[in-house]
């Protein structure tokens, strides 16, 4: 049973995951207003107006949720540094302890 963790580590764990999931839902408003939108008049423009700085933000959110580090080990939760193909961005435990923060704040409250 693992319970102690730094509430820090956590903390930041899961601004940059719901950072990286609001981005992805921005990408439903930011695709209709580079459809709806006529800023200069022409199709391939408008649309890499509004798409390229979507995809920036997309990209470095990413970057930051994957180089998240566990609140248990303190190592990348949601890859193994060295190991291409062994991360997981959509895991809820640390892919090197197995920490599960869910579950740990669960005990930690009973
Ligand atoms: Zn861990």
């Amino acid at each position: 049973m693992i319970t102690e963790f730094n509430a820090n580590l956590e903390r930041a764990r899961r601004r940059s995951r719901l950072l990286f999931w609001a981005v992805l839902l921005l990408s439903v408003p930011c695709l209709f207003i580079a459809i709806r939108l006529p800023l200069t008049g022409t199709f391939p423009a408008d649309f890499l107006l509004v798409m390229v700085p979507w995809a920036a933000m997309f990209f470095l959110s990413g970057k930051r949720m994957m180089n998240s580090r566990c609140p248990h080990c303190s190592m990348p939760f949601y890859w193994v540094p060295g190991e291409p193909g062994k991360g997981n961005g959509l895991a809820r435990a640390c892919v090197h302890c197995g920490f599960d923060p869910r579950r740990a704040a669960t005990e930690a409250r009973s």
